[in-house]
């Protein structure tokens, strides 16, 4: 009986390995239908910045509008889950396998976590669960471009003081469960000194140097990426006065050629582009 059981699971990996390969398919802008009126805006043209959609707070409902807005966009899956093994657990997986016992067997799901980003001051990160591993990893994705956030980089560090974006303007931290997470500015060449998850996170936002302090089950990855969310949310939510934005030579979402303008208020930049 072991056996058998043992060869289906075998089996299962086989064919996931082929299908987390699949190659993307790429979004076509003029079979989209909008269902929004957001949608709708994009789809013509009124709005071609995310960052309109993002100071607003408005929501977005439809994938396609990141798709759009943002169109070199990256995406990755972030490992949550684990195959079994002995002697303590075995290798870290996409996808987070859970079963459910019932009378006619073992109900297996699949959950998983996916960070989208432009590598420019753009990061979305959410989860996705099914009963296959396809639709979860779908749904993640769908879930990370709807739950878009802007980031702040700056330089932040004294030891640098070079008021070039590379890293994060200030110290920030968060915390999800028992696991906290605090990052710091780093001077230039540093790298990210992170855990691995959140190196992907934070490569995907656009930061470069960086150091960090976790404390709690940061084994739990879950409520690692949180923390780390929660952390980045941090960096736009918070009020910088004018001395600090030139003292780090501060930036918001993406880094533009000219960096007056990123400066100047939303409603100039506007205007400029209606002309
Ligand atoms: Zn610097």
């Amino acid at each position: 009986m072991e056996r058998k059981t043992d060869n289906i699971r075998k089996g299962k990996n086989v064919r996931r390995r082929k299908r987390e390969e699949a190659p993307k398919k790429e979004f076509d802008k003029e079979s989209w239908k909008p269902k929004t009126e957001l949608g709708k805006k994009v789809k013509k043209g009124e709005i071609k910045d995310i960052d309109i959609i993002l100071d607003d707070g408005k929501i977005i409902l439809e994938q396609e509008v990141v798709d759009i807005l943002l169109p070199d966009i990256e995406t990755e899956l972030l490992l949550i889950g684990q195959s079994k093994g002995k002697f303590g657990g075995g290798q870290r997986r996409v996808f987070k396998q859970t079963q459910k016992k019932t009378r006619e067997g073992n109900k297996p799901h699949f959950s998983t976590f996916a960070a989208v980003g432009n590598k420019n001051g753009y990061i979305g990160l959410g989860s996705g669960k099914s009963k296959e591993t396809v639709p979860a990893r779908e749904k993640a994705f769908r879930n990370a471009k709807l739950n878009m956030i802007k980031i702040v980089r700056g330089c932040g560090s004294w030891q640098c003081g070079c008021k070039e974006p590379h890293t994060i303007p200030f110290k920030v931290d968060g915390k999800c469960g028992s696991v906290k997470v605090e990052f710091m500015p780093a001077p230039k060449g540093t790298g990210l000194k992170a855990e691995k998850e959140c190196q992907k996170i934070l490569g995907l936002a656009g930061v470069k140097d960086i150091w960090s302090r976790t404390s709690g089950q940061t084994k739990s990855k879950i409520n690692l990426i949180y923390a780390c969310e929660k952390a980045l949310r941090k960096l736009m939510n918070t009020k910088v006065n004018e001395r600090g934005i030139g003292n780090t030579g501060l930036v918001e979402g993406a880094i533009k050629k000219e960096k007056t303008e990123e400066i100047k208020p939303k409603e100039e930049v506007e205007e400029k582009k209606d002309e």
